[in-house]
């Protein structure tokens, strides 16, 4: 991942899972970090901890809540002079808050995933793609999902989103086709990350039945692909990877001992 070197990287959902797994990984390999969540504490405690291991790369945390475009617009007027050039996007915030049939989804569960899951990668890409296109480089990788290639029951509306992104993915791709800006879409199948916490809102045994009988992949296996999808020479684009469990075949097919 040597290429990752001197770049700066803003990683969105960084305090935990994979975005967090992610930071740790650009930082090891010498990218600067711009490392942004909701819950300021835990990317504090993240941003300390890799600094100590770390200390030539530059970090700056920023609270905030994707979704909402004032506050991203806010993020960016407040950014540090060395972080005004970002090379690489991570798209990675992203729930799921639905665990029941699409008769019975609440609008509340409704529009957090979508606030979050598709709202959130526009509005950050908004404020960071005018700079890419200016300096005609950059880097944007959504994170996707399996469930954004074939839908799943119980997960309507988190698995229309991760089409959505897909839809969108595509689209930024064809629309900076003429500048030498990348757009990557990576799609995990199942980690075990604080996902299904939050998809179960901490239901103990709901959060094991996921995972039961198999082995899921860990945050770094995605934050690997990631660092990978970023890494690869200028002239090549990984436009869409999809990184699964060696027992799961795709969203719906998961063999279990
Ligand atoms: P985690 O729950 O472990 O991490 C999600 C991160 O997103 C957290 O840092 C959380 O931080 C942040 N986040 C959530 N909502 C917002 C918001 N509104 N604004 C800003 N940050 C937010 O899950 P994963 O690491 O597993 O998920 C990362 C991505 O991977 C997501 O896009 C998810 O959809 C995708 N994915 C995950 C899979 C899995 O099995 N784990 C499978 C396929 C895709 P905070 O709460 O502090 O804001």
């Amino acid at each position: 991942f040597e290429r990752l070197q001197g770049k700066t990287a803003l990683i969105t959902g960084a305090s935990a899972g994979i975005g967090e797994a992610t930071a740790v990984l650009f930082a090891k390999h010498g990218a600067n970090l711009i490392l942004t969540a909701r819950r300021e504490n835990l990317l504090q405690k993240l941003s300390e901890t890799i600094q100590a291991d770390y200390p030539t790369i530059q970090i700056h945390t920023i609270k905030l809540d994707v979704g909402n475009s004032e506050s991203v617009k806010k993020a960016f007027e407040n950014l540090p002079e060395w972080a005004r050039n970002i090379d690489i996007l991570v798209n990675n915030a992203g729930l799921s808050v639905e665990t029941v049939p699409l008769k019975d989804i609440q609008e509340t569960a409704i529009d957090t995933m979508l606030n979050t899951n598709i709202k959130g990668v526009i509005f950050l890409t908004q404020q960071v793609l005018p700079g890419m296109i200016e300096r005609n480089s950059g880097h944007i990788i959504n994170i996707g999902s399996v469930v954004g290639q074939m839908a799943s029951p119980g997960s309507s509306v988190y698995s229309a989103t991760k089409f959505a992104l897909h839809a969108i993915t595509d689209a930024l791709r064809i629309e900076t086709n003429s500048t030498k800006i990348r757009v990557s879409e990576v799609c995990p199948g199942l980690a075990e990350t604080e996902f299904a916490y939050v998809k179960f809102d901490n239901d103990l045994q709901k959060v094991k039945s996921v995972y039961k009988g198999m082995e899921p992949l860990i945050a770094m296996d995605i934050a690997e692909v990631i660092a990978f999808t970023a890494s690869t020479h200028p002239r090549c684009v990984i436009s869409n990877i999809t990184a699964v469990p060696v027992n799961q075949a795709n969203s719906l097919i998961v063999h279990r001992d």
